[in-house]
Protein backbone atom coordinates (compact mmCIF):
# COMPACT_ATOMS: atom_id res chain seq x y z
CA UNK A 1 0.00 0.00 0.00
CA UNK A 2 1.52 3.30 -0.88
CA UNK A 3 2.29 5.97 1.69
CA UNK A 4 0.84 9.68 2.11
CA UNK A 5 4.87 10.86 1.99
CA UNK A 6 6.22 12.77 -1.00
CA UNK A 7 8.88 10.00 -1.51
CA UNK A 8 6.07 7.79 -2.73
CA UNK A 9 7.31 5.31 -5.48
CA UNK A 10 5.57 5.18 -9.13
CA UNK A 11 4.40 2.07 -10.75
CA UNK A 12 7.13 2.27 -12.69
CA UNK A 13 9.73 1.92 -9.17
CA UNK A 14 7.39 -0.94 -8.07
CA UNK A 15 7.96 -2.53 -11.41
CA UNK A 16 11.72 -2.15 -11.58
CA UNK A 17 11.69 -3.47 -8.49
CA UNK A 18 9.61 -6.40 -9.09
CA UNK A 19 11.36 -7.09 -11.88
CA UNK A 20 14.68 -7.08 -10.47
CA UNK A 21 13.79 -8.99 -7.40
CA UNK A 22 12.26 -11.84 -9.80
CA UNK A 23 15.41 -12.19 -11.45
CA UNK A 24 17.94 -12.28 -8.74
CA UNK A 25 15.38 -15.32 -7.24
CA UNK A 26 15.96 -16.57 -10.24
CA UNK A 27 20.09 -15.87 -9.96
CA UNK A 28 19.68 -17.62 -6.44
CA UNK A 29 18.33 -20.44 -7.47
CA UNK A 30 20.48 -21.16 -10.54
CA UNK A 31 23.41 -20.51 -7.49
CA UNK A 32 22.19 -23.38 -5.22
CA UNK A 33 21.73 -25.68 -7.81
CA UNK A 34 25.72 -24.95 -8.95
CA UNK A 35 27.33 -25.14 -5.86
CA UNK A 36 25.37 -28.18 -4.18
CA UNK A 37 25.91 -30.35 -7.93
CA UNK A 38 29.79 -29.27 -7.37
CA UNK A 39 29.58 -30.54 -3.91
CA UNK A 40 27.37 -33.86 -4.66
CA UNK A 41 29.01 -35.02 -8.31
CA UNK A 42 32.64 -33.79 -6.69
CA UNK A 43 33.58 -31.30 -9.97
CA UNK A 44 35.79 -28.67 -9.46
CA UNK A 45 34.00 -25.91 -7.23
CA UNK A 46 34.15 -22.31 -8.30
CA UNK A 47 36.49 -20.00 -6.33
CA UNK A 48 33.92 -17.53 -5.77
CA UNK A 49 31.75 -20.14 -3.49
CA UNK A 50 35.05 -19.87 -0.99
CA UNK A 51 35.40 -15.88 -1.13
CA UNK A 52 34.75 -14.21 2.28
CA UNK A 53 32.84 -11.63 0.06
CA UNK A 54 30.85 -13.97 -1.75
CA UNK A 55 27.72 -12.91 -0.97
CA UNK A 56 28.76 -9.57 -2.67
CA UNK A 57 29.35 -11.26 -5.33
CA UNK A 58 26.97 -13.32 -6.64
CA UNK A 59 24.56 -12.39 -8.31
CA UNK A 60 22.05 -12.06 -5.97
CA UNK A 61 24.22 -10.12 -3.99
CA UNK A 62 25.00 -7.65 -6.96
CA UNK A 63 21.05 -6.67 -7.55
CA UNK A 64 20.65 -6.61 -3.63
CA UNK A 65 23.59 -4.55 -3.05
CA UNK A 66 22.96 -2.19 -5.81
CA UNK A 67 20.88 1.39 -5.73
CA UNK A 68 17.48 1.10 -4.93
CA UNK A 69 14.68 3.58 -4.35
CA UNK A 70 13.64 4.14 -0.97
CA UNK A 71 10.73 2.38 -0.85
CA UNK A 72 12.68 -0.97 -1.05
CA UNK A 73 15.37 0.01 1.47
CA UNK A 74 12.78 0.91 4.02
CA UNK A 75 11.29 -2.58 3.45
CA UNK A 76 11.94 -4.73 6.69
CA UNK A 77 11.83 -8.29 4.43
CA UNK A 78 14.16 -6.45 2.00
CA UNK A 79 16.45 -5.46 4.77
CA UNK A 80 16.27 -8.69 6.80
CA UNK A 81 17.46 -10.33 3.19
CA UNK A 82 20.93 -9.03 4.22
CA UNK A 83 21.72 -11.00 7.18
CA UNK A 84 20.15 -14.04 6.39
CA UNK A 85 21.81 -14.61 2.97
CA UNK A 86 25.05 -13.87 4.77
CA UNK A 87 24.28 -16.23 7.11
CA UNK A 88 23.36 -18.46 4.27
CA UNK A 89 26.82 -17.73 2.68
CA UNK A 90 28.43 -18.44 5.41
CA UNK A 91 26.77 -22.42 5.98
CA UNK A 92 27.61 -22.84 2.18
CA UNK A 93 31.53 -22.00 2.30
CA UNK A 94 31.39 -24.14 5.61
CA UNK A 95 29.94 -26.90 3.73
CA UNK A 96 32.12 -26.71 0.87
CA UNK A 97 35.71 -25.96 2.97
CA UNK A 98 34.49 -29.31 4.48
CA UNK A 99 34.12 -30.90 1.43
CA UNK A 100 37.09 -30.03 -0.21
CA UNK A 101 38.85 -31.03 2.54
CA UNK A 102 38.00 -34.81 1.94
CA UNK A 103 35.92 -34.50 5.18
CA UNK A 104 32.17 -36.13 5.54
CA UNK A 105 29.28 -33.34 6.13
CA UNK A 106 27.28 -34.08 9.06
CA UNK A 107 23.14 -34.42 8.32
CA UNK A 108 22.99 -31.84 11.33
CA UNK A 109 25.75 -29.34 9.25
CA UNK A 110 23.31 -29.75 5.96
CA UNK A 111 19.96 -29.63 7.50
CA UNK A 112 21.16 -25.64 9.05
CA UNK A 113 22.45 -24.53 5.65
CA UNK A 114 18.33 -26.04 4.96
CA UNK A 115 16.95 -23.84 7.40
CA UNK A 116 18.77 -20.97 6.43
CA UNK A 117 18.24 -21.18 2.87
CA UNK A 118 14.38 -21.84 3.96
CA UNK A 119 14.32 -18.73 5.79
CA UNK A 120 15.57 -16.82 3.13
CA UNK A 121 13.45 -18.16 0.34
CA UNK A 122 10.26 -17.41 2.75
CA UNK A 123 11.46 -14.00 3.45
CA UNK A 124 12.26 -13.61 -0.67
CA UNK A 125 8.71 -14.46 -1.36
CA UNK A 126 7.06 -12.64 1.14
CA UNK A 127 8.83 -9.36 -0.26
CA UNK A 128 7.81 -10.48 -3.54
CA UNK A 129 4.15 -10.14 -2.10
CA UNK A 130 4.72 -6.92 -0.73
CA UNK A 131 5.62 -5.62 -4.29
CA UNK A 132 3.02 -7.33 -6.01
CA UNK A 133 0.21 -6.07 -3.40
CA UNK A 134 1.77 -2.68 -3.66
CA UNK A 135 1.56 -3.13 -7.69
CA UNK A 136 -1.98 -3.52 -7.38
CA UNK A 137 -2.19 -0.26 -5.92
CA UNK A 138 -1.93 1.43 -9.54
CA UNK A 139 -4.21 1.88 -12.19
CA UNK A 140 -2.03 0.29 -15.11
CA UNK A 141 -2.80 2.35 -18.20
CA UNK A 142 -1.86 5.47 -16.22
CA UNK A 143 0.01 4.92 -13.41
CA UNK A 144 -1.99 6.85 -10.61
CA UNK A 145 -3.32 5.39 -7.67
CA UNK A 146 -6.16 3.02 -8.32
CA UNK A 147 -9.62 3.77 -6.61
CA UNK A 148 -8.97 1.42 -3.69
CA UNK A 149 -5.64 2.58 -2.90
CA UNK A 150 -6.77 6.56 -3.24
CA UNK A 151 -9.62 5.83 -0.54
CA UNK A 152 -7.13 4.42 2.05
CA UNK A 153 -4.78 7.24 1.76
CA UNK A 154 -7.87 9.71 1.80
CA UNK A 155 -9.47 7.74 4.94
CA UNK A 156 -5.40 8.54 6.10
CA UNK A 157 -6.08 12.07 5.31
CA UNK A 158 -9.36 12.71 6.55
CA UNK A 159 -8.44 11.34 10.20
CA UNK A 160 -6.12 13.50 10.05
CA UNK A 161 -7.63 16.83 9.30
CA UNK A 162 -10.11 15.86 11.69
CA UNK A 163 -7.31 15.60 14.61
CA UNK A 164 -5.21 19.30 13.12
CA UNK A 165 -8.20 20.96 11.72
CA UNK A 166 -5.78 21.65 8.74
CA UNK A 167 -7.07 22.31 5.52
CA UNK A 168 -7.16 19.83 2.50
CA UNK A 169 -9.27 20.07 -0.72
CA UNK A 170 -10.64 17.65 -3.59
CA UNK A 171 -10.28 17.94 -7.30
CA UNK A 172 -12.05 15.80 -10.00
CA UNK A 173 -11.50 16.70 -13.69
CA UNK A 174 -13.13 15.49 -16.52
CA UNK A 175 -11.83 15.68 -20.01
CA UNK A 176 -13.92 17.50 -22.39
CA UNK A 177 -15.80 15.76 -24.96
CA UNK A 178 -13.11 13.09 -24.80
CA UNK A 179 -15.64 10.41 -26.59
CA UNK A 180 -14.75 12.71 -29.40
CA UNK A 181 -11.07 11.64 -29.36
CA UNK A 182 -11.58 7.82 -29.74
CA UNK A 183 -14.31 8.49 -32.04
CA UNK A 184 -11.91 10.08 -34.74
CA UNK A 185 -8.49 9.27 -33.60
CA UNK A 186 -9.52 5.32 -32.25
CA UNK A 187 -8.50 3.80 -28.78
CA UNK A 188 -4.96 3.60 -28.82
CA UNK A 189 -4.82 7.42 -29.41
CA UNK A 190 -7.60 8.23 -26.53
CA UNK A 191 -5.14 5.99 -24.26
CA UNK A 192 -1.90 8.05 -24.87
CA UNK A 193 -4.07 11.29 -24.18
CA UNK A 194 -5.49 9.64 -20.95
CA UNK A 195 -1.47 9.17 -19.85
CA UNK A 196 -0.38 12.00 -20.73
CA UNK A 197 -2.86 13.89 -18.65
CA UNK A 198 -1.84 11.57 -15.77
CA UNK A 199 1.25 12.40 -16.43
CA UNK A 200 0.36 16.30 -16.43
CA UNK A 201 -0.82 16.04 -13.32
CA UNK A 202 1.72 14.14 -11.80
CA UNK A 203 4.42 16.75 -12.74
CA UNK A 204 2.16 19.68 -11.96
CA UNK A 205 1.02 18.79 -8.47
CA UNK A 206 2.92 18.51 -5.63
CA UNK A 207 4.84 15.41 -4.55
CA UNK A 208 2.72 14.33 -1.54
CA UNK A 209 -0.41 15.41 -3.52
CA UNK A 210 -2.26 11.83 -3.90
CA UNK A 211 -3.65 11.21 -7.52
CA UNK A 212 -5.70 8.48 -8.70
CA UNK A 213 -7.77 7.51 -11.71
CA UNK A 214 -11.41 7.44 -10.36
CA UNK A 215 -13.30 6.38 -13.28
CA UNK A 216 -12.61 6.63 -17.69
CA UNK A 217 -11.36 9.77 -18.29
CA UNK A 218 -11.46 10.98 -14.57
CA UNK A 219 -9.27 11.93 -12.21
CA UNK A 220 -9.62 12.57 -8.99
CA UNK A 221 -6.57 14.31 -6.33
CA UNK A 222 -6.45 15.31 -3.05
CA UNK A 223 -4.30 18.24 -1.77
CA UNK A 224 -3.48 18.22 1.80
CA UNK A 225 -2.83 21.87 3.38
CA UNK A 226 -4.20 23.35 0.95
CA UNK A 227 -6.98 26.21 1.21
CA UNK A 228 -10.12 26.67 -1.58
CA UNK A 229 -8.28 29.84 -2.40
CA UNK A 230 -5.21 27.85 -2.92
CA UNK A 231 -5.94 24.89 -5.00
CA UNK A 232 -8.14 27.37 -7.69
CA UNK A 233 -5.24 29.31 -8.36
CA UNK A 234 -3.16 26.44 -8.50
CA UNK A 235 -6.22 24.40 -10.30
CA UNK A 236 -6.64 26.96 -12.69
CA UNK A 237 -3.34 27.48 -13.88
CA UNK A 238 -3.55 23.60 -14.32
CA UNK A 239 -6.67 24.03 -16.28
CA UNK A 240 -4.84 26.87 -19.05
CA UNK A 241 -1.84 24.70 -19.22
CA UNK A 242 -3.72 21.64 -20.47
CA UNK A 243 -5.98 23.90 -23.03
CA UNK A 244 -2.72 25.08 -24.39
CA UNK A 245 -0.89 21.79 -24.77
CA UNK A 246 -0.30 20.48 -28.00
CA UNK A 247 -0.02 16.39 -27.23
CA UNK A 248 2.17 15.09 -29.48
CA UNK A 249 -0.37 11.12 -29.98
CA UNK A 250 2.09 10.26 -32.97
CA UNK A 251 4.89 12.03 -35.24
CA UNK A 252 2.53 13.88 -37.31
CA UNK A 253 -0.97 14.24 -34.75
CA UNK A 254 -0.91 16.70 -32.22
CA UNK A 255 -4.35 17.09 -30.13
CA UNK A 256 -5.43 20.10 -27.72
CA UNK A 257 -7.95 18.96 -25.27
CA UNK A 258 -9.45 20.59 -22.46
CA UNK A 259 -11.28 19.50 -19.06
CA UNK A 260 -13.64 20.66 -16.62
CA UNK A 261 -12.39 20.66 -12.72
CA UNK A 262 -14.14 20.61 -9.90
CA UNK A 263 -13.00 21.23 -6.46
CA UNK A 264 -14.00 21.09 -2.79
CA UNK A 265 -12.53 21.11 0.33
CA UNK A 266 -12.39 18.00 2.41
CA UNK A 267 -15.02 17.93 5.31
CA UNK A 268 -13.74 16.97 8.80
CA UNK A 269 -17.39 16.74 9.84
CA UNK A 270 -19.04 13.97 7.02
CA UNK A 271 -18.07 11.17 5.40
CA UNK A 272 -15.09 11.85 2.80
CA UNK A 273 -17.27 9.88 0.36
CA UNK A 274 -19.57 13.35 0.98
CA UNK A 275 -16.76 15.29 -0.34
CA UNK A 276 -15.97 13.17 -3.45
CA UNK A 277 -19.67 13.73 -4.31
CA UNK A 278 -19.46 17.16 -3.85
CA UNK A 279 -16.43 17.34 -6.07
CA UNK A 280 -18.22 15.53 -8.44
CA UNK A 281 -21.37 17.83 -8.61
CA UNK A 282 -18.64 21.27 -8.31
CA UNK A 283 -17.16 19.38 -11.84
CA UNK A 284 -20.52 18.60 -13.28
CA UNK A 285 -21.49 22.45 -12.94
CA UNK A 286 -18.29 22.91 -14.44
CA UNK A 287 -19.51 21.11 -17.51
CA UNK A 288 -23.05 22.31 -17.31
CA UNK A 289 -21.36 25.76 -17.34
CA UNK A 290 -19.84 25.11 -20.63
CA UNK A 291 -16.33 22.90 -20.18
CA UNK A 292 -13.18 24.22 -19.63
CA UNK A 293 -13.42 25.90 -16.08
CA UNK A 294 -12.98 25.01 -12.74
CA UNK A 295 -16.01 25.45 -10.02
CA UNK A 296 -15.97 25.15 -7.11
CA UNK A 297 -18.74 23.41 -4.69
CA UNK A 298 -21.09 25.11 -3.38
CA UNK A 299 -23.83 24.42 -1.19
CA UNK A 300 -27.27 25.62 -3.51
CA UNK A 301 -25.34 23.08 -5.88
CA UNK A 302 -27.52 20.07 -3.85
CA UNK A 303 -30.80 21.53 -4.62
P1 LIG B 1 -17.99 15.28 -21.49
O1 LIG B 1 -17.36 16.54 -21.97
O2 LIG B 1 -19.43 15.45 -21.18
O3 LIG B 1 -17.26 14.66 -20.38
O4 LIG B 1 -17.95 14.29 -22.74
P2 LIG B 1 -17.12 12.95 -22.88
O5 LIG B 1 -17.20 12.53 -24.31
O6 LIG B 1 -15.77 13.11 -22.32
O7 LIG B 1 -17.90 12.01 -21.90
P3 LIG B 1 -18.51 10.58 -22.03
O8 LIG B 1 -18.75 10.13 -20.63
O9 LIG B 1 -19.68 10.58 -22.98
O10 LIG B 1 -17.37 9.72 -22.68
C1 LIG B 1 -16.27 9.29 -21.98
C2 LIG B 1 -15.46 8.43 -22.92
O11 LIG B 1 -14.27 7.96 -22.30
C3 LIG B 1 -16.23 7.20 -23.37
C4 LIG B 1 -15.22 6.06 -23.25
O12 LIG B 1 -15.12 5.33 -24.41
C5 LIG B 1 -13.90 6.77 -22.98
N1 LIG B 1 -13.01 5.99 -22.15
C6 LIG B 1 -13.20 5.52 -20.90
N2 LIG B 1 -12.13 4.81 -20.47
C7 LIG B 1 -11.23 4.81 -21.49
C8 LIG B 1 -9.94 4.23 -21.67
O13 LIG B 1 -9.37 3.57 -20.80
N3 LIG B 1 -9.31 4.45 -22.88
C9 LIG B 1 -9.91 5.18 -23.87
N4 LIG B 1 -9.24 5.35 -25.00
N5 LIG B 1 -11.14 5.71 -23.74
C10 LIG B 1 -11.80 5.54 -22.57
MG1 LIG C 1 -16.60 11.18 -17.58
MG1 LIG D 1 -15.50 13.57 -20.27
Amino acid sequence: MPSMSENRPTLEDVSKALDGLNNAIIEHTKWVASWSRSAICNTPMSKEYLSAHSSHQCKFGKWYYSPHHDFLKENLEFIALDKLHNVMHDSVRKIIGKISAGKTLSPREYDKFLSHEVHFATTLAKLRDDLLGLSHSYDYLTGTLNRQAFFQLLSQEHARIKRTSEFCCLMLVDIDHFKKVNDKYGHKVGDIVLRHIADFLNDNLRPYDLTCRYGGEEFLACLPNTTIDIAQTAIERLRENISQTEIAVTDDIKIKITASFGITLLSADEDWSMSIEHADKAMYQAKANGRNRVVVWQEDFEE
